[in-house]
């Protein structure tokens, strides 16, 4: 069973910490993955606090939010305007990409493309994508390969957009299955990997799992004939989790999981389907998240069953 792995990193801290230690573990068990960086302004903690309602703040208090995210996260472009990440920290993105992992845009301003996507029209969009792309090419000397919105906040602006960049495939969507995108009937010519696993903090806290039994989890929604893609965070798994998340590679490597980076992932499909992209609510995460679904059947209904 194989398992595409992508790592997003969202912050300055864990670019700064999260990443040096995703490399290490993965370079132990001779793992090849996919990195979305977030290059510009870490505005991060403004998301955060926006996200202080009551339900979210019984969460954060329960997971250890601080803990968890640390609180210079909490409060990065709070009180002052957030460090641009690819510019205090580029050495240590360039060693990631030198390391051999697949290098991605996730974002120039992470916090502001999360906030501000349905008010975003095609110039704004592309002009986040133009400072990312550019920041990160400068950075790794080569143009990155494929991006990921923050969020999964993704539209069919988002998806045109993309289309002027010279990404291999995007990973935009939740759900299961590679596709490519059809926007206004017409069939977009760079792919979607979908993310077909939770996340941490999406399951952590719910329905009886916990840290103890996090892993298994995992490893028991992963099949041996579906699309497994799974996300991890750099702030998360590269800092707080490290220790699971490598307990999490030798589990699998012992039950014959390999991970694969995204890019792999699509060189292994022979066939890529078409579908739509929606938007939906999910469990554990708050607002909607872009999601695959089927294909518009003749009533104009979605076929969400689609595969
Ligand atoms: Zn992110």
């Amino acid at each position: 069973m194989k398992i595409a792995l992508r790592i997003d990193v969202d912050t300055f801290r864990g670019t700064k910490l999260g990443v040096p230690n995703l490399c290490n573990v993965l370079a132990d068990h001779s793992i090849k993955a996919t990195s979305f960086f977030s290059v510009g302004p870490d505005n991060m903690g403004r998301h955060l606090w926006g996200l202080l309602r009551p339900v979210f703040f019984r969460r954060m208090l329960r997971r250890r939010a601080a803990s968890l995210y640390g609180w210079d996260i909490l409060f990065r472009g709070t009180f002052w305007p957030g460090p641009v990440i690819g510019r205090r920290l580029a050495p240590v993105i360039r060693a990631a990409s030198d390391a051999g992992h697949e290098c991605g845009l996730h974002a120039w301003d992470h916090h502001a493309w999360q906030a501000r996507i349905d008010r975003m029209d095609g110039q704004a969009v592309r002009s986040e994508l133009e400072k990312g792309f550019e920041m990160l090419t400068k950075i790794t000397g080569r143009p990155p390969v494929c991006s990921a919105s923050p969020g999964w906040k993704c539209n069919d602006i988002v998806l045109k957009e993309k289309l002027r960049f010279s990404f291999a495939y995007n990973s935009d969507c939740r759900g299961e299955g590679v596709f490519r995108p059809l926007v206004d009937g017409e069939e977009l010519p760079q792919p979607q990997i979908p993310v077909s696993l939770p996340t941490y903090d999406e399951v952590v806290g719910r329905n009886g799992i916990s840290d103890e039994n996090y892993n298994d989890y995992v490893l028991s929604l992963a099949a041996a004939d579906a699309a497994n893609v799974l996300t991890v965070h750099a702030e998360c798994e590269g800092i707080v989790c490290a220790g699971m998340f490598d307990d999490f590679l030798k589990t699998a490597a012992r039950k014959g999981i390999s991970f694969i980076s995204l890019g792999q992932f699509l060189a292994e499909k022979p066939q890529i389907k078409r579908a739509i992209m929606t938007r939906r609510e999910i469990p554990g995460r708050e607002g909607w998240v872009a999601c695959r679904a089927g294909l518009p059947t003749a009533n104009g209904r979605i076929e969400e069953r689609e595969k």
